[in-house]
């Protein structure tokens, strides 16, 4: 796999930019600028503290984009970006009450309960997602957790080992899991667990009620435990303050290790939840979003999900160029609408982005980046 790692040699050019920018002051003095050094120099640190990534998220838009595009080029193969397929396997009559769910059974919102997918549905729809390009399929159920669902439960471990045997990453995303759980997910060869954060420590209690901040957590630490790879991100949009961005990233930037994926969504407010008449989420929000990650836990993949499909490719290109190097592709986000897959791949070629290869077998992914690496080239022009 093509991926550039933090060396002498990708410093230099860097902390040399860097020098020869300082006598531009207001340049140089910007949080993210000086922390985007430190980030190529030193690598990925945990010991962050709030007022400190609070700095680089207010620094001056255009300067904070810049830098995370540094930190970007040094941690990642900046022309790479993974398309993931999300599919939820169990839509619909979830207990919890998670306020911007369309699956929660407390709201009204159209969407009907249905019971999980069986293996022939799951693995056709894998194999679409494998032709069409994503190196990663997520499984979604709208569960509170997986306590108590043995059949459902062993049913998905099966998934995961088929899918896994197709040569596609694998995340799930089912809920709360317990060590034993996390354990077998392992096991079956589950490449990441996605729980979200969603928001601050502090905000949280104004969107979900049904499960505390510290049972999200404890799943986490199972799933890291486990050596599974961890993704977690949050939305934005949920009527937060900036604080709460910032207390969000803060969290994920101090875990033991960060998460491998941060996925940051941007609210596709949907009618019948509480949150129905939030106002959309613009784009230098994300921008701005996307950039501190980036700085902050610069070895992770920052996926550009939720909300993708209301921004137009300029301002998706912002976003590549702030750090994100993932999407999701395919007609839905779980319930949501998502971009169109053709305009996903001319964005691609207009771009010069590639799909990156999956990441768990060093020989298959240096083939798979090889073919696709030819095709943008005789795409991009
Ligand atoms: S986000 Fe997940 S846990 Fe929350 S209501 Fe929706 S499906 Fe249930």
């Amino acid at each position: 796999m093509h991926v550039l790692r933090f060396t002498r040699a990708h410093l230099r050019p860097s902390i040399s930019l860097l020098q020869s920018s300082s006598s531009f002051s207001s340049y140089s003095s910007s949080a993210a600028a000086v922390e985007a050094e430190r980030a190529i120099r030193d690598g990925p640190r945990n010991d962050w503290t709030r007022p400190e990534i609070k700095s680089i998220y207010d620094s001056p838009l255009l300067d904070l984009l810049f830098h995370g595009a540094q930190v970007h080029r040094h941690a990642h193969n900046f022309r790479e970006v993974q398309q993931c397929t999300l599919l939820s396997v169990k839509t619909g009559g979830c207990s919890e009450d998670c306020s911007y769910c369309p699956q929660s059974s407390r709201y009204s919102t159209g969407v009907k309960a249905q019971r999980l997918m069986n293996k022939d549905a799951v693995l056709q729809a894998a194999q679409k997602a494998k032709e069409a390009g994503s190196t990663r399929f997520c499984m979604g159920a709208a569960w509170r957790d997986t306590v108590g669902r043995k059949t459902n439960f062993n049913q998905i471990l099966e998934y995961v080992k088929e899918i896994r045997d197709m040569g596609m990453e694998v995340c799930c995303t089912l809920g709360m899991l317990e060590k034993q759980q996390a354990i077998e997910l392992k096991k079956a060869g589950l490449t990441a667990y996605n729980h979200n954060l969603d928001t601050s420590r502090e905000y949280y209690p104004n969107i979900i009620t049904t499960r505390s901040y510290d049972e999200r957590l404890e799943t986490l630490q199972f799933v890291r435990e486990a050596g599974i790879n961890v993704c977690s991100g949050g939305i934005i949009g949920l009527g937060e303050a900036e604080e709460d961005r910032v207390g969000l990233l803060h969290t994920l930037a101090t875990l033991p290790t960060h998460p491998e994926s941060v996925p940051i969504n941007a609210l596709l407010a949907v009618k019948g939840t509480p949150l129905e008449d939030q106002k959309p989420v613009e784009i230098w929000e994300m921008v701005r979003m996307i950039a501190t990650a980036r700085i902050v836990m610069p070895k992770a993949m920052v996926r550009l999900s939720a909300g993708r499909v209301r921004f137009s490719v300029p301002e998706q290109a912002l976003c590549f160029l702030a750090g994100a190097n993932s999407i999701f592709t395919g007609d839905k986000l779980l319930t949501t609408p998502n971009n169109d897959f053709n305009a996903d791949q001319q964005m691609f070629k207009l771009l010069g982005l590639i799909p990156k290869a999956p990441s768990f077998d060093e020989d298959e992914a240096k083939i798979f980046e090889a073919e696709n690496r030819e095709q943008a080239v005789s795409g991009s022009g």
